[in-house]
């Protein structure tokens, strides 16, 4: 993902296929892939990584059992709601983000603030905020590796699992 050129044309296309053009609407990056030569590199990197983890969701993912009436297909989340939070929040709260940009050793349990912020607060609700929730994990797993191990072991042995087993992702990409 470094040299991005070839997963940045991909992954747009991807988003950009008739059959896909519905997929992920509420997704509060999409309308950024659009726009990514106005990004500096980190950001359009940050912005990629995250539609990334949407398309390996879905890829690699099944429709779900428990909420078969909504048709959006993922990885199972079954008992990681927690984990999934936590990493949202993390990386995705202003008011944390910018406390820790003073002390970088605060932790999100030092305030109320620090917490609790979610897809829901970008307008993304039920399947469409599960999908969220995977996508940031994921975004994560590629940028840092060792960072969701650490705070999401359940959700990084979840991903490892649904995409090193399926034969169309992992001759393309493998966790670690
Ligand atoms: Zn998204």
């Amino acid at each position: 993902m470094q040299n991005d050129s070839t997963p940045r044309e991909s992954i747009r296309s991807f988003f950009e296929a008739p059959e896909n053009k519905n997929l992920f609407s509420k997704c509060p990056f999409r309308p950024c892939l659009a726009h990514l030569h106005e990004f500096d590199a980190p950001l359009a990197h940050r912005i990629l990584t995250h539609m990334l983890g949407h398309i390996l969701d879905h890829r690699a993912g099944r429709v779900s059992a428990t909420h078969s009436n909504e048709d959006i297909r993922g990885i199972s989340q079954d008992s990681l709601n927690e984990e999934l939070r936590y990493v949202y929040n993390d990386c995705n709260n202003a008011i944390l983000n910018e406390a820790r940009r003073l002390d970088p050793g605060l932790q999100p349990y030092d305030d109320p603030k620090y917490q609790g912020f979610g897809p829901e607060q970008r307008a993304c609700y039920g399947g469409d905020a599960r999908a969220e929730l995977m996508a940031e994990a994921i975004h994560a797993y590629l940028q840092d590796p060792n960072y969701l191990k650490t705070v999401a072991p359940n959700v990084a042995a979840r991903i490892r699992h649904a995409v090193n087993t399926n034969p169309n992702l992992n001759q393309i990409i493998q966790f670690n």
